[in-house]
Parts: C-alpha cells; structure tokens; sequence
C-alpha cells in the first residue's frame, strides 16, 4: 500500500509570529497516522526557523527551486542549495508559478519538468503539480493538459528509476482557493487517469508505487471522503495548511 503524503503549501503567507503559532500548534499535536507523510512548505524565509523548530516526523519542503545550479542567478535557489541545507523535499510547477504573477512570464512544461529532474538529481524528492483550467475543463481538455501536456513533459525529462522521488498533485486551478473543491468522483477520476497513462507511458510498477495526491480546497470536512478514494493518496493543502484544521486534515487519512 502506498503511504499518504499530506502536503502544507504556506505559498506566500506569514510573519514570524504566526510562523512560530503554526509550528507550535503541529508540535502539539499527538501521533500522526503511521500510514502519513507529512510535508509542510514554508517561505524560503521561514524555511530555517521552520525546520529547526518542527518536531522530526513532519518533512520541510521548499515551494520552488532554480532550474540551474550554483552561480549568477539572482534571486534563485539551486536544487543543490536544498540538499546541502539538509532538506529533502521541493514543489516544482504548483499552477501560480506557471500561470504567472505580478506580471511576470509564467513557468513552461519545459522548465517545470527541466527543474523536476534537477532537483531529483540533487537528491531531492519532488511535489510536482499539474492540473487543467477551468476554461480547459469546459472545453473538454482536462486529460489533455493534464496527461499529454504536464505530466509527459515531466516523463520525458525523467529516467523510469527517477520516478522513485516524484509525487505528483493534482491540482485543478478552478479547485485553488475557490472553496470550490473537486467532487471525489471528479478527483478519483483524473487520478485513475493518471495512473493509468503512468503505466502505460512509464511501466506498470511505476504507476503502482507513485502517490497521486489532490490539491484544491481541501478541508477538514472533505478530506476523509477525499482520502478513501482508490487513487487518491493524500492532499496538497493550501489556505487550510494555515489553520489549526490542518491537523484535521492529516488525521483524516486514518
Ligand atoms: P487551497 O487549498 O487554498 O485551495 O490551495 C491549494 C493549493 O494550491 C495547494 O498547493
């Protein structure tokens, strides 16, 4: 059986204190489930203090990393960086760095599967988000973005060895921050797809170990109906990762 990976995505959310809060409020929680994996991704700013502060079962991920290594690169953050600062997880291609933000030009396929295979080779275990538009599901496209355009520019980049370190999320945008979560039905369904064109595209082993998580308003009222979903293994939680409910959420994969 594959482990649930429970995943906080903080995105850009913050100060020192409530930092500090939701730190302590994780440590005080009891035993998480043995059958959980638990990630939290803080700032790049808050990474140090998260991660000397944590309580040892609960893994520190990065949000983004460079797609280069070491050298002139203002700004950016090598996958090597990572690993050296004795940290083992990153987000790579979550939907706001792809769309971009704040005018900026927003991340390819390319460079999204360019920086899943960097940071693998780093030693890192990777989160990589794919997900179609709202737009994009109208028009029918769901499993065409999702299947032909993220994730086969990922397994084009990746050797079958390297999917060991990848799990990947399944993040329909419409599902981001709406409040409007994926029916399970909708959610199982893209997952099954998923892993179905991992097997096919990748090997059937392959297709059996990776963890296909879902990320889109999850709440602690509908993770557990979310969770004993035959595909789904486990979530990336955004704005919820911020509360005391996130708690709730890690509970519900029991
Ligand atoms: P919300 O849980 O706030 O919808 O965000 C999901 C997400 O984008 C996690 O990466």
């Amino acid at each position: 059986p594959r482990k649930y990976v429970i995943g906080g995505n903080w995105k850009c959310n913050g100060t020192v204190a409530q930092v500090s809060d939701l730190v302590s409020t994780l440590n005080k929680a009891g035993d998480f489930p043995s059958n959980a994996e638990v990630v939290i991704a803080p700032t790049f700013l808050h990474v140090p203090m998260v991660k000397d502060a944590v309580r040892s079962d609960v893994n520190v991920s990065l949000q983004n990393c460079s797609v280069d290594s070491f050298g002139a690169y203002t700004g950016e953050i090598a996958p090597e960086m990572i690993a050296d600062f004795g940290l083992k997880w990153v987000i790579t291609g979550h939907s706001e760095r792809r769309t971009g933000f704040g005018g900026q030009a927003g991340e390819t396929s390319e460079i999204v599967a360019k920086k899943t295979k960097k940071a693998i080779e780093a030693g890192l275990t990777v989160i990589a988000c794919v997900g179609e538009s709202l737009d994009e599901r109208e028009a029918g496209n769901t499993l065409k973005v999702v299947l032909e355009e993220h994730l086969a520019a990922i397994a084009d980049a990746l050797s079958q060895e390297q999917w060991a370190k990848v799990v990947v999320a399944y993040e329909p945008v419409w599902a981001i921050g709406t409040g409007k979560t994926a029916s399970p039905e909708q959610a199982q369904d893209v997952h099954a797809s998923i892993r179905s064109w991992l097997s096919d595209k990748v090997s059937p082993e392959v297709a059996e170990a990776t963890r296909i998580i879902y990320g889109g308003s999850v709440k602690g009222s509908n993770a557990g109906t979310l969770a004993d979903c035959a595909d789904i293994d486990g979530f990336l939680v955004g704005g919820a990762s911020l509360k005391p409910e996130f708690i709730d959420i890690i509970n519900a994969v029991e």
